[in-house]
């Protein structure tokens, strides 16, 4: 069993908290640092007893905004806001936490020679004129738009990534996550998976930004979890596409939602946001390549385990629900 030290930054967040349990279960000693803005340690659930008592698992409560020293071997780097209601209701720290943060942890990954993997996203592709989205795409993004702090912030951390990897030799790898869901999402992100499935869970109108036209390509946790151990683990630096490459609608998005829950839901047109991609869908070829990945989780069998988690959050059960 292997004692290596791997620091996890925003690992008590959606996707930190799945890789967190997934790199423990391994074996491995883990560091949970995170600021608890939108992360939380409730996200470990009925096994954070166990991880407390384990002697291998610390949670250290931390702004990557902040210098710090710390010894690891291993660095996944998350830290930041992920839904657009977040990361845009402090977009001056949004830019910080992905600028600074990240400059800071490529600090620490120079100083310790620990690999350092950056979640980086499909936002840094914008709302993009090549369908689908290569890594050799450079992107169609609004420097100045609502979402820049996050897209233009995550652009310039791929950039400090790649610059201490030729300066300074820093061991990184690069991962451009697509839209990912699944239990541990927070209720109120705001992102149309954790809206339209509580308010279908509540009885409320689902609200469709736009015609609902727009498509997204959406990728469950546990196989962005193994893209992530698949990227760290290779020689690749990347930046390498991860998700899912089959494309959906809004729309069709609603009436999947339906389907499970076999029953017709209301909807409510709101405007599209400034900025929206019309269309988004990663080309795979580099990860199912370079690194063997294959998503594996349908849609169907991600959406009802995902509806599982937030009734038990809404505290609404199976009979109230049809
Ligand atoms: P999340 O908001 O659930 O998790 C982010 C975590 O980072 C939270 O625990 C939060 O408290 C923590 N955090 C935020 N700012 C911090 C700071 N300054 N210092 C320390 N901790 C801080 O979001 P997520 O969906 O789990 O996203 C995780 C990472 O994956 C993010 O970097 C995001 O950009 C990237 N990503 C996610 C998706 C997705 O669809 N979920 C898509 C593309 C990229
Ligand atoms: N969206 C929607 N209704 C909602 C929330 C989002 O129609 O209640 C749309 C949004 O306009 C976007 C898509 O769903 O086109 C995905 O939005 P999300 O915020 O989940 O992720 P992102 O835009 O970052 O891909």
């Amino acid at each position: 069993m292997s004692r290596e030290v791997v620091l996890v930054t925003g690992g008590a967040g959606f996707i930190g908290s799945h890789l967190c349990l997934r790199l423990f279960d391994d074996g491995y000693h883990v560091l949970c640092l995170d600021n608890f803005f939108t992360g939380r340690p409730e996200n470990f659930g009925e096994r954070y007893r166990e991880l407390m008592s384990s002697g291998r698992f610390e949670f250290i409560r931390h702004d990557v905004i902040e210098p710090i020293t710390l010894e690891v071997n291993r660095i996944f780097h998350l830290a930041c806001p992920a839904s657009p209601v977040h990361y845009q209701q402090n977009p001056v720290k949004t830019i910080k936490t992905n600028v600074i943060g990240t400059w800071r942890m490529l600090g620490v990954a120079k100083r310790t020679r620990a690999r350092i993997l950056l979640a980086s996203t499909s936002e840094v592709y914008g709302d993009p004129e090549v369908h689908p989205q290569p890594e050799d795409y450079w992107g169609h993004v609004n420097p100045i738009g609502i979402r820049s702090c996050y897209d233009e912030g995550k652009r310039v951390a791929e950039t400090l990534a790649v610059d201490y990897h030729r300066q300074d030799k820093v061991d990184i790898r690069i991962a451009r996550i697509f839209n990912t869901y699944g239990p541990n999402m927070s209720v109120d992100d705001g992102r149309v998976m954790s809206n339209f499935i509580c308010q279908a869970l509540r009885n409320e109108p689902l609200t469709v930004y736009g015609n609902g036209g727009q498509t997204r390509s959406f990728c469950y946790v546990s196989d962005l979890v193994d893209g992530l151990f698949k990227l760290m683990d290779g020689q690749h630096p990347g930046p390498i596409n991860l998700g899912n490459d089959k494309e959906i609608s809004m729309l069709d998005l609603v009436m999947c939602i339906e389907k499970i829950l076999g029953r017709p839901l209301k909807m409510e047109n709101k405007p599209l946001p400034q900025d929206d991609p019309v269309r988004r869908r990663p080309d795979l070829t580099k990860a199912r390549q370079l690194l063997n990945y294959e998503p594996q989780v349908s849609l169907d069998d991600g959406l009802r385990n995902t509806i599982a988690y937030f009734m038990k959050e809404l505290g609404i059960n199976a009979e109230t629900t049809g």
